[in-house]
């Protein structure tokens, strides 16, 4: 696909490919194009050209309501978590928005398969013993992770991590790697990164974007010995 901003293609001619149960990244200097491969990809922006096909169907016409219900899911960075609502409450709306549609006059009670759905997205991400505190109340890290929740609980095949370690700790930055780990059982993931370390140990593929064009694709080792991947990064 091409994605074009006025006279910048912020995407030229990218052509990806990711299959059932991969871990593949997106790596790439910042304005390389991957927040916008991601926003096609999930509905947000319409490509100037081209098509996303997702188990065969063409979905690049799909809003992004009806691409989350196809299977594909997305963390922003916190923007998705509401403050002042539980972290149970956060991932239940979630499950809730994609089992039966969104529903605020019935109480959550009647729904005992959304608790546990939501219990269980919690769970994946270490977040059950906090899921009674508001949301606003945890670490950034935490709030991270329950973004990550939050995608889990619409159940989805494809999970698209928008620099999922982005602002943690060392610390954080590994038990999210672990995390990411944890759910790559019968899971698509399609990490976005700047950071090319947290991607060399998860993903089985990456594919380098540089001015919104592929710059090298390949196995972690393949990317590391790229000496043109070498270059980008050492000048940024
Ligand atoms: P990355 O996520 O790799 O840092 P982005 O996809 O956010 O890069 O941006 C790629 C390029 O497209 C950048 O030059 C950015 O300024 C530009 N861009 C992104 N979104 C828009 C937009 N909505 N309007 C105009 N330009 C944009
Ligand atoms: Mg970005």
């Amino acid at each position: 696909m091409t994605v074009r901003f006025g006279g910048l293609a912020a995407l030229s001619m990218v052509n990806f490919e990711v299959k059932r149960d991969e871990v593949c990244a997106i790596i790439g200097p910042n304005g390389a194009g991957k927040s916008t491969f991601f926003n096609c990809l999930t509905g947000v922006l319409k490509p100037t050209s081209g098509r996303i096909l997702f188990n065969g169907e063409d979905i690049t016409a799909l809003p992004s309501n009806a691409i989350s219900r196809k299977g594909i899911a997305r963390s922003y960075q916190i923007t998705n978590v509401m403050p002042n609502a539980t972290a149970l409450e956060n991932v239940r709306i979630a499950a809730q928005s994609r089992r039966h549609g969104w529903n605020m006059i019935s109480h959550h009670s009647a729904f005992p398969d959304i608790n546990e759905k939501a219990e269980a997205a919690l769970q994946l991400v270490g977040l059950l013993e906090k899921a009674d505190q508001l949301a606003a109340n945890l670490s950034h890290g935490e709030q991270r992770n329950l973004e990550i929740g939050i995608a889990l609980a619409t159940e989805p095949t494809l999970l698209c991590l928008d620099e999922p370690t982005a602002g943690m700790s060392a610390a954080e930055t590994h038990d999210t790697v672990q995390l990411i780990r944890r759910i790559a059982n019968n899971l698509t993931i399609l990490i976005v990164e700047h950071d090319m370390q947290v991607v060399m140990e998860l993903c089985h593929r990456i594919t380098v974007l540089h001015y919104g064009e592929i710059l090298a694709d390949g196995t972690p080792e393949e990317i590391r010995r790229n000496p043109k991947v070498q270059e980008v990064y050492l000048k940024t």
